[in-house]
C-alpha cells in the first residue's frame, strides 16, 4: 500500500461538525486479511492490489478500482485498523447522544470476527493478547478513558445478543438463552423485548461481559474457518449523561435515553458447496444467507432514489429489523468490509467489494435524541430569535412585492388571505340558500304547469262545444248573424285546409271548420286579409287568423312555434285572459322574498278561471240559440 486513507483525518469527519449534514452516507473501510498459512502452503498468491484508498481486482484497470474511506491490506495491524477506521469519531458522536453502529461484512473466513474481537480465545479464561485485540476491545478502552475525562457523570450499560437461525438469543441472560421477541414502537423503532441490559463501571467489567457473550455465541468448524460464527452478534453500549438518565424511562424495561454504540459481527455468507456444510451446519448457512440477502435487498432499495421514501422491507428478517435505524434511520454507520486475498475466493471478494461500494451511497439522517429538559445553548437561542425576525421581515417584504402583479395593496392581500376561509364559508352558505330557493321555484313551476294543462284542456273542450254550436246555426236570408269564430277561434290542430264552401268537418281532426267555412267571414274578420297579405305561400302553410301577429323584433315567427302544444295553449290563454299565464320558465319572484314561491308563481290562475266562466256562459247562450233553430240539411 502506498498511502493509507483515514476517515479520522478527513475534514468531513470533523468531530466539531458532527455528522456531515442532514444526509450522512455510510462510511466504508476495507480490510484485506493476510494470506493464511494453509493458503501459503498451497502456493496461492494474493489476488488483490491495494493502493491508497483504492483496491484493484486482478486484471482490472484503474476504471474498475473500488474506492473506500480507507483500505487496510494484510500488513496492517489491529491497531492500524482501529486508528484508520474512524470508530473513535463514532464513539464521540455516541457520547453526544447519537446512535452509532459499526458492522463487519464479508465472506466467511475473511476476518470479520478477527477485526472486531481478535483471534478466537485459545482456551477457557485465556484472554486475547492486547496486540491482537480487535476494534471492540480497543474502543471499550478508549471510551472508558474518554468518559473519565468528562466532567459530567456518565452511565454505561451493555447488552449482547445473537440472531441464530432467525431467533434472538440473549447472550447475557442469567439462565439458558431463550428466544426473545422483536417489537416496534414509534419512539424506539425496532427493539428486543426483555433483553438484559447490564450496567458496568469499569473496563474489566465490560471485558467480562464480552467474554461471556463470545463464549456463548454459536460457532462451528468448516472447511474455510475453524471457528466460523454461526450467528450475527450485536453488542450495544448505552451511554447516558446524568441529566438524561434522571428522566424516567418510558417503560421499565427500556434502556435509558442517550447515545448508543453498537458493534455488529455478521455471520459470513457462504457457499455450502465450498464450506462442505451438512445437516445442522447447512441449515445455519441457509438461514445466514437468507438474512444477508434481506440485508442486501434493503441496501439496494435504500440506494434507489425513487424508492428511498417508499417501503423498505426491514421486516423481512430479524437482522434487518435490528439494523433498520443504522441503515435508513437516524444512526451514524461505519461498515468494515472484510475480504480474503486468495484467488480462490475471488468471486466472493468481488461480490463483497461491489456490495460495500454500493453501501457507501446509502445515507442516513443522524439525529441526536434531545432531552425535553435540555435547554438549547444561549448562542443558538439568540440565533433562532434573529432568524425569526428575519423571517418576519422577509414576509412583510413579500407582501409589499406581490401587489405589483395583482394590483392590490399589501394590506388588502393580507386581509384577503386572512378572510379567504371566511369568504368561502359565506359562499357555501349562500349557495345552499339559493339551492333551496331554486327547489321551491321548481315545485311552484310544476304546480303551475299542471294547473295550466287542466285549464288548457277545459279551454279546448269549451271551444269544441262552441264550434259545434256554431255548426248547428243555419244562415238565414236576412243579415248574417255574427259568426262565433269571431269571439272564439277554433283550436289549431294543424294548418288550415282549403276553404270549404259549406261548414264541414276538418278532414284531418274532424273538428267543425266553422271559422273558414263561414261564407262571409271577410266581413267580420277584415284582419284575416291583412294578416295573409305578406304570405305568398299556399294557404295551408299560412298561420291561422287567430295566431298572434309576428313581432317585428322577434326573430322567430309564432307560426314556427305553432306545432308545440304549449305554444297553442299559451296563445289561447293569452287571447282569453289578455295576460301571460305561464312563461316557459318560472317567473322571477316579484313579491316579497319571504312569500311562498307557489303563491307568487300562480297569480294569473284566478283571472283565467273567471274568463273561463264567462266563456262557459257564452257557450251556453250559443247552444240555447242553436237548439231553437232547425237543424241544417
Ligand atoms: P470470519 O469471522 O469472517 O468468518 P474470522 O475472523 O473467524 O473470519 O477469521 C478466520 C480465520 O482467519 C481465523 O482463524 C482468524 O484468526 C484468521 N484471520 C483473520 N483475519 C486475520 C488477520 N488480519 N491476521 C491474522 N489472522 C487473521
Ligand atoms: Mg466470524
Amino acid at each position: 500500500m502506498e498511502e493509507r486513507g483515514s476517515p479520522d483525518g478527513d475534514p468531513a469527519w470533523n468531530l466539531e461538525q458532527g455528522p456531515e449534514g442532514p444526509e450522512t452516507p455510510i462510511q466504508v473501510v476495507l480490510r484485506v486479511r493476510p494470506m493464511s498459512a494453509a493458503e501459503l502452503r498451497r502456493g496461492e498468491q494474493s489476488a488483490l492490489h491495494c493502493s491508497g484508498t483504492r483496491t484493484l481486482p486482478p486484471g482490472g484497470g484503474p476504471d474498475v478500482a473500488f474506492r473506500f474511506g480507507a483500505v487496510l491490506d494484510g500488513a496492517s495491524t489491529q491497531d492500524d485498523v482501529f486508528r484508520a477506521c474512524g470508530v473513535r469519531r463514532l464513539g464521540e458522536l455516541a457520547l453526544r447522544g447519537f446512535s452509532c453502529t459499526v458492522f463487519t461484512f464479508g465472506q466467511t473466513g475473511s476476518g470479520k470476527t478477527y477485526t472486531l474481537t481478535g483471534p478466537p480465545p485459545q482456551g477457557e479464561g485465556v484472554p486475547v493478547p492486547p496486540s491482537l485485540a480487535g476494534i471492540m476491545q480497543r474502543t471499550f478502552a478508549w471510551l472508558l478513558d474518554r468518559v473519565q475525562q468528562l466532567d459530567v457523570p456518565v452511565t454505561l450499560r451493555a447488552s449482547y445478543l445473537e440472531v441464530y437461525n432467525e431467533q434472538i438469543r440473549d447472550l447475557l441472560s442469567l439462565g439458558a438463552p431463550r428466544p426473545l421477541p422483536v417489537r416496534w414502537n414509534k419512539t424506539r423503532g425496532f427493539y428486543v423485548e426483555q433483553l438484559r441490559v447490564v450496567e458496568f463501571g469499569s473496563l474489566g467489567a465490560l471485558m467480562e461481559l464480552l467474554q461471556m457473550g463470545l463464549s456463548r455465541r454459536r460457532s462451528s468448524a468448516h472447511t474455510l474457518n475453524q471457528a466460523s460464527s454461526r450467528s450475527h452478534a450485536l453488542l450495544t453500549l448505552y451511554i447516558s449523561h446524568q441529566t438524561v438518565s434522571q428522566m424516567p424511562p418510558v417503560d421499565p424495561g427500556e434502556p435509558p435515553a442517550g447515545g448508543k454504540l453498537c458493534f455488529v459481527d455478521l455471520a459470513g455468507s457462504e457457499k455450502v458447496a465450498a464450506t462442505g456444510s451438512r445437516g445442522e451446519l447447512m441449515l445455519e448457512a441457509n438461514s445466514i444467507n437468507r438474512s444477508l440477502l434481506a440485508l442486501g435487498h434493503c441496501i439496494s432499495l435504500l440506494l434507489d432514489p425513487q424508492r428511498k421514501q417508499s417501503h423498505i422491507p426491514f421486516r423481512d428478517s430479524k437482522l434487518t429489523k435490528l439494523l433498520a435505524d443504522s441503515l435508513g434511520g437516524h444512526g451514524v454507520t461505519l461498515m468494515v468490509a472484510c475480504v480474503s486475498p486468495s484467488a480462490q475466493c475471488l468471486p466472493e471478494t468481488l461480490s463483497t467489494l461491489r456490495y460495500a461500494s454500493r453501501a457507501q451511497r446509502v445515507t442516513t439522517r443522524p439525529q441526536a435524541p434531545r432531552s425535553p429538559k435540555a435547554k438549547p445553548p444561549q448562542h443558538l437561542e439568540a440565533e433562532s430569535l434573529q432568524l425569526q425576525e428575519e423571517n418576519l421581515h422577509l414576509r412583510s417584504q413579500l407582501g409589499q412585492m406581490d401587489p405589483k402583479a395583482s394590483g392590490l395593496s399589501g394590506a388588502r392581500v393580507a386581509w384577503a388571505q386572512r378572510n379567504l376561509y371566511g369568504m368561502l364559508q359565506e359562499f357555501m352558505l349562500e349557495n345552499e340558500r339559493l339551492r333551496k330557493e331554486k327547489k321551491h321555484l321548481q315545485s311552484s313551476r310544476d304546480l303551475a304547469y299542471s294547473e295550466q294543462r287542466i285549464l288548457a284542456r277545459q279551454v279546448r273542450e269549451l271551444e269544441r262545444r262552441l264550434l259545434s254550436a256554431c255548426c248547428f246555426q243555419q244562415p238565414g236570408p236576412g243579415p248574417a248573424p255574427p259568426c262565433p269564430c269571431v269571439m272564439v277561434p277554433p283550436l289549431l290542430c294543424h294548418a288550415p285546409p282549403p276553404l270549404c264552401p259549406r261548414c264541414q268537418l276538418c278532414p284531418l281532426c274532424h273538428a267543425p271548420l266553422a271559422h273558414w267555412a263561414c261564407p262571409r267571414r271577410e266581413l267580420h274578420l277584415p284582419q284575416v286579409g291583412k294578416a295573409e297579405a305578406p304570405g305568398n305561400g299556399p294557404l295551408s302553410a299560412r298561420p291561422p287568423p287567430w295566431a298572434p301577429p309576428c313581432c317585428p323584433s322577434s326573430a322567430k315567427c309564432s307560426r314556427e312555434r305553432s306545432h308545440s302544444e304549449w305554444t297553442q295553449t299559451q296563445v289561447l290563454a293569452e287571447m282569453l285572459t289578455e295576460e301571460k299565464v305561464m312563461p316557459s320558465a318560472p317567473p322571477l319572484p316579484t313579491g316579497p322574498l319571504n312569500a311562498s314561491p307557489v303563491l307568487r308563481g300562480g297569480a294569473a290562475v284566478p283571472n283565467l278561471a273567471r274568463r273561463l266562466e264567462a266563456l262557459r256562459d257564452q257557450i251556453g247562450t250559443s247552444l240555447r240559440r242553436g237548439r231553437s233553430q232547425p237543424p241544417p240539411r
